[in-house]
C-alpha cells in the first residue's frame, strides 16, 4: 500500500515536472521572442529569422520540431523544417487583415503523447506568437509610414518654391527656414535661426504680426493674407500667407507657408494703372456678365463700377445691334480672329453713343472671359454723317444747278426766240401767228415763274421760315377755282370732280394748300395722256379730310411710290419723255401738308394711272357743305 502510494506520489512529481519544464520552455520561448523583438537596430528580416529560430525552443520536443513564418510573401524557416501532417499553424493578423502565418511541427514523429503531438498549452504559446508578430509588423508598418511622411514632409519643406518657415507662437523666433526662403530674403538659416520675425522684417509692423496671431488663435488657422515684408537688402517683398499651428516638444509654433507673389502685384499694379489711365474703355465680361470695368468705359456709359458689376453688356446695347454684339462674343469665344466691330450704346442719361470694339478670349478668375476694348466714336460718327449730308449737299447743289439751268433755259430760249421773231418781222406776220407766239411767250414765262416759286419755296421751307396763314376754308369751292385757273393748262385733258356731301370746312392756308393742288393737277397733265380723265376727290374720313387727284397716265413703279417725295426725285425719264420738271413739286406738296398735320401718299396700278392722296385734319368745329358734283371738259 505504502508503495504503491510512494509509486504514486513519485508518478504526480514526475507529471508535476514535465508541466513545470513546459512552461519554463514556453515562457523562454516568449522571453526569447520579446527580447529579439526589442532589439533595437535590426531590420524586421533578421528579427523573424531570429523569431523562427527560437520558435521551436518552446515545444515539448525542441530537437525535433521545426518551424516556419509566412509573411507578407516573405518566407522564414528552420534549417530542418519540412512540411509534414504533425503541424499546429496559426494566423498572423496586422491591422485587422490576415497577413501570414506561423507554424510549428515535427520533422520526424515525435513519441507518443497522451493529449496528441501538441498540447493545449502549446496552441496557446503559438497564437501568442502570432500575435507578438502581428503587433510588431503591424508597429514596424507604422514606423516606416511615420518615416516615409516624415521624410516626404521634409522634402516638400526643403524643396517648396514657396518660403515655408517655423516659428515661436510666443515671440517669432525662427526654428526652421527652407531655401526658398534664404534666397527670397538674403538671410542664411544659421542668421535666421538667431533672429525673430520681427528682426528680419517679415513682419515690418508688430501690431500686423498680432493681429495675424490672434485670427491663428482664434480660427486654427489663417489662409492667403497678404503681407509685404523686407528682405536683408531693403528691398520690399509681396507675399501670400497661409499658416498653421504645430507643437513641438511641447512649445506652440506657427508652420508658415509664403508664396511670393512680388511680380505678380507688380505687373496687376502695372495692368491697373493702364487700365485706370487707357483712353479706351476696357470692360471683362464673364457669362454675358460685366465682371469689370475700367473708368472710361464708366465715363462711355455714365455708370458706375457698382451698378455695372454683374450687369448684361447686352442691357446696355439697343436692340437694333444686339445681334452685332453677340456674334463678336461668339466668335470670341471660339477663338476666331477678333475682328473689329462698331455698335451702339445707350449710356444712362440716354445719350446713343457709338464705340468701336476689340475684344479677346482671356482667361479671369480660373473660368473663361472675354476682354474688350472699347473706343468712343461717337464724335467720329457725328462728322462722318456730316460729311455724307456734305456730299450730299454738293451733289444736290450741282444736280440743282444743272437741272435748274437746262430748266431755265428751255423757256427763255422760247421767249427770246419768239420776241425776236416778232420784232424782226412785226410787219409781215399775221394776227393768229402772234397769238401764237404771244402764248408760248406767256406759257413760258409762267413755266419760269413757277421755277423760280419753287426754289424759293424750298429754301423758305429749308430755313424754317415757312409760314401758315390759316382760316375755315370750304375745300370743294377751293378745288373748283384752281381746277378754273388750271384750264388753260389742262385743256387736253378731262377734269372729273367729285365731293362727298356735307364736306366739313377746314382750318388751312388756302394759298398753300392751292399750290399743292395746282402741283398735283400740273403732274397728271404731264405725266398723263392728252385726252384721258383726271379726277379730283374730296371725301369725309374720321377726324380728316381726304383729297385725291387720279390720272389715266401709265402709272407710278411701286417701288418708286415713296421716293417721288424725295427732293429733286425723278423718276428715269424713260416713261415721261419731254416732261419737264425738276422734282421739287411733291416734295413741295409733302412739307406743305405735313404742316397742316395731314399725310400724302401715291397709290398706283401700273399701265393704269396714279393717285395721290393727301388728307387734312379736321377740327371739331368745322361745318358741312352742300352735296354737289361736276365734271368739266
Ligand atoms: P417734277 O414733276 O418737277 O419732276 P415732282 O416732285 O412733281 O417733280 O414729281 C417727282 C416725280 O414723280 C416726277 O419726275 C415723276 O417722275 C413722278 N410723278 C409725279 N406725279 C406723277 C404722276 N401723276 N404720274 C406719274 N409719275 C408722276
Amino acid at each position: 500500500m505504502e508503495k504503491t502510494v510512494r509509486k504514486s506520489g513519485g508518478r504526480q512529481r514526475r507529471a508535476a515536472d514535465r508541466d513545470l519544464d513546459k512552461h519554463v520552455r514556453e515562457l523562454r520561448c516568449l522571453y526569447d521572442i520579446a527580447s529579439i523583438s526589442g532589439t533595437p537596430d535590426i531590420t524586421l528580416e533578421t528579427r523573424f529569422a531570429e523569431i523562427v529560430k527560437a520558435l521551436p525552443r518552446g515545444f515539448q520536443h525542441p530537437e525535433i520540431a521545426c518551424a516556419r513564418i509566412k509573411l507578407n510573401g516573405a518566407e522564414y524557416r528552420t534549417d530542418n523544417y519540412r512540411p509534414t501532417g504533425r503541424r499546429l499553424s496559426a494566423e498572423i493578423i496586422v491591422g485587422g487583415d490576415a497577413a501570414g502565418t506561423v507554424e510549428v511541427g515535427y520533422s520526424i514523429a515525435p513519441p507518443a503523447m497522451e493529449t496528441g503531438p501538441f498540447s493545449k498549452e502549446e496552441r496557446l504559446l503559438l497564437d501568442a506568437v502570432a500575435e507578438r508578430l502581428g503587433a510588431i509588423t503591424a508597429h514596424r508598418q507604422a514606423e516606416k509610414a511615420l518615416r516615409e511622411s516624415e521624410e516626404r514632409f521634409s522634402l516638400a519643406f526643403r524643396a517648396s518654391p514657396a518660403m515655408v518657415t517655423i516659428t515661436t507662437l510666443k515671440d517669432g523666433r525662427y526654428i526652421e527656414v527652407n531655401d526658398s526662403f534664404t534666397q527670397l530674403t538674403g538671410y542664411s538659416r544659421e542668421e535666421a535661426l538667431q533672429l525673430t520675425t520681427l528682426d528680419t522684417g517679415t513682419w515690418p509692423h508688430a501690431e500686423d504680426r498680432a493681429r495675424m496671431v490672434r485670427t491663428l488663435e482664434s480660427q486654427g488657422r489663417v489662409r492667403n493674407l497678404e503681407v509685404v515684408s523686407q528682405t536683408k537688402s531693403g528691398r520690399s517683398l509681396t507675399g501670400l500667407l497661409s499658416a498653421e499651428l504645430i507643437d513641438i516638444g511641447g512649445e506652440k509654433c506657427i508652420i508658415a507657408v509664403t508664396m511670393d507673389i512680388t511680380q505678380q502685384k507688380q505687373f496687376q499694379e502695372l495692368l491697373q494703372s493702364i487700365s485706370h489711365s487707357s483712353p479706351l474703355g476696357i470692360y471683362i465680361v464673364q457669362e454675358d456678365r460685366l465682371q469689370y470695368t475700367n473708368p472710361q468705359f464708366q465715363k462711355i456709359t455714365g455708370y458706375d463700377q457698382s451698378e455695372l458689376q454683374g450687369r448684361e453688356l447686352l442691357s446696355l446695347v439697343p436692340v437694333e445691334d444686339s445681334d452685332v454684339v453677340k456674334s463678336s462674343m461668339v466668335s470670341t469665344l471660339q477663338g476666331g480672329n477678333p475682328y473689329p466691330c462698331e455698335y451702339r450704346i445707350l449710356n444712362k442719361t440716354g445719350q446713343i453713343k457709338w464705340a468701336l470694339q476689340t475684344a479677346s478670349p482671356i482667361h479671369y478668375d480660373g473660368r473663361e472671359a472675354i476682354l474688350g476694348n472699347l473706343m468712343d466714336i461717337t464724335e467720329r460718327k457725328y462728322l462722318e454723317r456730316k460729311v455724307i449730308e456734305y456730299e450730299e449737299l454738293s451733289k444736290m447743289k450741282t444736280d440743282l444747278l444743272a437741272t435748274v439751268s437746262h430748266e431755265l433755259r428751255t423757256p427763255l430760249a422760247t421767249i427770246k426766240g419768239y420776241s425776236t421773231l416778232m420784232l424782226d418781222y412785226f410787219a409781215r406776220l399775221g394776227g393768229d401767228e402772234i397769238r401764237d407766239y404771244l402764248k408760248a411767250v406767256d406759257y413760258s414765262t409762267d413755266r419760269l415763274s413757277k421755277l423760280v416759286d419753287n426754289l424759293l419755296d424750298t429754301s423758305r421751307m429749308e430755313a424754317g421760315l415757312l409760314k401758315l396763314d390759316k382760316a375755315p376754308v370750304n375745300i370743294p369751292n377751293l378745288i373748283r377755282n384752281v381746277v378754273e385757273e388750271a384750264g388753260v393748262r389742262a385743256n387736253h385733258h378731262k377734269i372729273v370732280l367729285f365731293f362727298e356731301s356735307r364736306l366739313p370746312r377746314v382750318n388751312i392756308d388756302a394759298r398753300r394748300i392751292r399750290q399743292v393742288l395746282d402741283n398735283l393737277i400740273d403732274n397728271a397733265v404731264k405725266y398723263s395722256p392728252p385726252g384721258t380723265e383726271i379726277t379730283i376727290s374730296a371725301e369725309k374720313r374720321p377726324r380728316e379730310l381726304l383729297v385725291s387727284v387720279t390720272d389715266r397716265g401709265p402709272g407710278i413703279p411701286l417701288e418708286e411710290l415713296t421716293n417721288i417725295f424725295d427732293r429733286m426725285y425723278r423718276i428715269e425719264q424713260r416713261l415721261y419723255t419731254g416732261a419737264d420738271g425738276i422734282g421739287l413739286g411733291l416734295y413741295i406738296c409733302q412739307r406743305l401738308v405735313e404742316a397742316h398735320g395731314g399725310r400724302i401718299w401715291a397709290e398706283s396700278t401700273l399701265g393704269q394711272g396714279s393717285t395721290i392722296k393727301f388728307t387734312l385734319p379736321v377740327n371739331a368745329a368745322g361745318r358741312g357743305t352742300r352735296p354737289r358734283s361736276r365734271s368739266r371738259q
